[in-house]
């Protein structure tokens, strides 16, 4: 089977910017902990961006080379069809939130494809046991701390049970419980059988614990 990741002789730039922020990337995973690591400006979030079509679909610009995430080409399937292989938890968690509530925020990616309401409920349920929130379930999202938005956000990607989880710079402002707490959460995904993609410009918690590394510069 071809690997869940696979992406080779990929360039992209931006519109109107001539220089590529992604040149020549090659890339395959198959399962396991990826740390996506390199200076600000290096290309972290534009690679995330690839793995689940908002780059080009999104924000335009020209791309080449071969791009494919669980059988599909990025190139040549919308984002909304991406969306269901591919879990992404932004930058900023705070913007990520849609919905008021906790369960509400969450049930938003299961209406987005039309799961019926009869079924999101329980979905919803599942998805806050499996991650240890349902103490938040009826909590608004404003009032939770960074950590809390955070899980809660990952909880909102894994809804739809996608087999890869994209996490763009998760431990940047969380204290170091939250960030254990958020880790726990990815080895546990990890372990069973979830692809994790982390990008972190510090690694001193994450080498450790990584599968594969992915430099960019
Ligand atoms: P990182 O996440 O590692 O900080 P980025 O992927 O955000 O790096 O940025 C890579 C390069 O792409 C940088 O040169 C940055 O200025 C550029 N870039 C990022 N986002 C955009 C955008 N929306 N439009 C144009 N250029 C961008
Ligand atoms: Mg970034």
């Amino acid at each position: 089977m071809a690997p869940r990741v696979d992406i080779a002789a990929l360039r992209y730039c931006y519109p109107e910017t001539g220089v590529a922020a992604l040149d020549e990337v090659e890339l395959a995973l198959d399962g396991g902990l990826c740390v996506v690591a390199g200076p600000s400006g290096g290309g972290k979030s534009t690679l995330l961006r690839l793995l689940n079509g908002l780059v080009p679909h999104m924000y335009g610009g020209h791309i080449r080379g071969r791009a494919r995430v669980d059988g599909h080409d990025v190139l040549r399937t919308t984002t909304r069809r991406l969306a269901t292989s591919v879990g992404f938890v932004f930058q900023d968690a705070e913007r990520q939130a849609v919905h008021a509530t906790v369960e509400r925020d969450i049930a938003f990616g299961l209406e987005n494809i039309g799961v019926p309401a009869t079924l999101m409920r329980g979905r919803v349920d599942d998805i806050l046991h499996r991650l240890d929130l349902h103490h938040l379930r009826t909590r608004t999202i404003t009032t939770l701390s960074g950590g809390e938005r955070q899980r809660v956000a990952v909880a909102g990607a894994l809804v739809l049970e996608p087999r890869l989880l994209v996490l763009d710079e998760p431990f940047a402002q969380l204290d170091a419980r939250s960030a254990q707490a958020l880790l726990d959460i990815c080895l546990r995904l990890r372990d069973g059988g979830t692809t994790v993609v982390v990008s972190e410009h510090r690694l001193d918690e994450l080498l450790p614990v990584a599968d594969s590394l992915v430099a960019v510069a």
